[in-house]
Parts: C-alpha cells; structure tokens; sequence
C-alpha cells in the first residue's frame, strides 16, 4: 500500500467511527466547515498528558463551564485553578496551564498562534501538544505521536526495536503517512484507531481498516508490539502528614512550593518524603498515630506516608500553613494523595 493509501483508508474510517468527545469537531461538521475551538483543543490535550480521556471528561465539562475562553482562565485565581485540577495528577501541567493562558492574553491578543514552533515556545507545550494543537485546531500538516500512534506504527511496519529507542524511528514512520489535506482528522483517526482496535492487548485485526497491509498481523505477533525495554523497578519513599483540626472545624493546611511535585497545591503538613519517615509536627499538640498510612504512587516513586491526628485548640497557631474554616475548606481541592490521608483521617476528627 502506498503511504497516502493509508491516510485515505484511514479518514474514511474515522468519518464513520470517529470517537464523540467534548472537544472534538466531529468529521462531518468540520466537513460542513465547522472549526475546532483552539481553546479547547489545547486544554484538553494539557489535561490528556498521562491520563485517559474516561478520567479527563468531568474536568474539562468543569474548566470549560468555569472559564469558557483563555480570557476568563488567565483572570482566573491560581488557588481556584489548582483546586478545580486537584486529581488530576501531574500538578505542574496545571501551573503551566495557567501561565501559558497568561502568555496567550498578554503576547498573543488571546488568540492561540497556529504554527507549530509559536506553540512550542507556550509555557508547558512541548512537541506533542504543540503539533497536536497545530494539526487538530489548525489543520497544518503536523504529526502527532503519543502511545497509541506508536503502537500503530511499530504493528503496521513491524518494528522490533524496542521502545523508547524505537521513538525516532516510529515518529518517522507517523509523519511518512501524514497527509497535507485533513492532518487533523488523521491525527485523530491514528489515535482512535490505536485506542479502540490496535489496543495493546487482544488488538481486534479482523475490524481493523489497515488490517491488509499490517505487517505484525501477516507475521501474527502483533500482540508483541511495541517491544518495550525492562521498567526499572521504583524506590519506596517514607513520609509523615500532619491532620490537625481546630475545635470551630478549621483544618490546617499549607500550600506547596510551586517547584516540585505537587507543586502549588494544598496539603497537609509534615515531614520530607525520604528513606526513613521523620517526625516533623508543626505544632505542639496531642499528636494520635492512628496506626493507617496512605500508599500512593508517583511517576518515580512510590510513597507510604503515616499519618497523625490532633484535634486543637481555638488558639492554635502553626507557622507551617494555615487554619482554613470548615465553610471554605473543599476537600475535592487536595491532590490524590492528601485526599486519601483526609478520608482515613476525617472521621476520627468530628467536631460538634
Ligand atoms: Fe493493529 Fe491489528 Fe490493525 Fe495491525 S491489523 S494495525 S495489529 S489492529
């Protein structure tokens, strides 16, 4: 098959198959000249990075619903922002976010540039979302590899190498198949196609438009591909949050540094996360070691972290953080891993 014919099989699949999302033109109203609001294609491919679209839905209804344009999202509050994105994961995205919003309003008159090296030079757009943003919002015949467009890539031309040295070499087989008209909907058409057929276990070839000229299949290991090189296994990480709760309800909380993992967002106090727990309360109190601990696992590590329960006094102070009234204190605001510490937490900590 010649390499346009893939693109040609592929968009004719894609305009009867094509994925519904809230971000997404569907293929016969962008036919019909409709185009996709750039806006949204950016913060849904900010939010996608390392998460699914199941998880991504409800924040995008939220953030679109909240701050409908780059506009209202560069007005908006950092601690909002931050809160609205707490369990999402991967905080920093949200800080650039909200930076790349600002850039946008202030270097770019609100509008999203189109071309692919402006948007690599947004906070928090690297390759990926920059030719994303590019080929989905602006039709330029960009490519746009994640994990599904290499899964693809490494079945139909039967790449043995493994990932992540196949990166290159699958990259340059996705832009081989990039067509010049409607780079958009082939980039969609890669990824849905790699996400509801070319799935990583149990591929279905026998639907799959592309299944004649897929070189895994006639070989019959499409099951094997990508090859991906051994995970190195991830360290365990100790740690110790402080749970305190004023008697008027308060709950102290302290925001974290920007830099850093969960840079930017609420959290409880405590100690460094390290080889070891450490005690590091930041007030004096009747700490109670309640005898649970939150496991939680990062991208590089996996962390136990032990918690202590106090109910204090109204008079307590604490210069780690502050006490937040029980009125305006959310806890879907937390990251993933204070909320699970606040839920094993909070029912020992009831005040009238
Ligand atoms: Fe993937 Fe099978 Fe289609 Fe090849 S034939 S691209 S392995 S689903």
């Amino acid at each position: 098959m010649r390499d346009r014919d893939f693109s040609t099989v592929l968009l004719d699949w894609y305009d009867r198959h094509a994925r519904v999302m809230p971000w997404r033109v569907p293929p016969a109203a962008r036919a019909a000249g409709v185009r996709p609001d750039p806006y949204r294609i950016w913060l849904s491919e900010v939010m996608l990075q390392q998460t699914t679209v199941a998880a991504v839905q409800d924040y995008f209804y939220r953030f679109t619903t909240r701050w409908p344009d780059v506009a209202a999202l560069a007005g908006a509050d950092d601690g909002a922002v931050m809160g609205e994105w707490a369990g999402l994961g991967y905080y920093a995205r949200a800080r650039n976010l909200l930076k790349c919003a600002r850039v946008v309003v202030g270097d770019h008159a609100g509008v999203f540039p189109s071309d692919y090296k402006v948007l690599l030079g947004l906070p928090g757009i690297g390759p990926y979302t920059a030719a994303a943003i590019a080929a989905i919002a602006f039709d330029q015949s960009e490519t746009v590899v994640d994990g599904n467009v290499e899964r693809v890539m490494a079945r139909l031309f039967n790449i043995e190498t493994p990932l992540p040295t196949a990166k290159a070499e699958l990259t340059s087989l996705a832009a081989r198949l990039t067509p010049k008209r409607r780079a958009g909907d082939h980039a969609q058409a890669v990824m849905d196609l790699g996400a509801t057929i070319c799935t990583p276990k149990s591929p279905k070839c026998g639907i799959c438009p592309l299944s004649e000229p897929c070189l895994a299949r006639a070989g019959g290991h499409q099951g094997a591909l990508p090859r991906k090189l051994p995970k190195q296994q991830k360290p365990t990480r100790y740690g110790i949050a402080y749970i305190a709760r004023r008697s008027d309800g308060a709950w102290l909380l302290e925001r974290r540094p920007d830099r850093g993992l969960l840079g930017g967002m609420l959290g409880w106090p405590g100690s460094g996360w390290a080889d070891a727990p450490q005690e590091a309360p930041p007030l004096a109190a009747r700490w109670q070691d309640p005898g649970i601990e939150v496991r939680h696992t990062f991208t590089h590590f996996h962390l136990r972290l032990g918690l202590r329960t106090a109910l204090v006094p109204l008079k307590a102070m604490s210069d780690k953080g502050v006490f937040i009234a029980r009125s305006d204190f959310r806890p879907s605001d937390l990251p993933t891993v204070m909320r699970k510490a606040y839920d094993l937490a909070a029912p020992g900590l009831a005040v009238d």
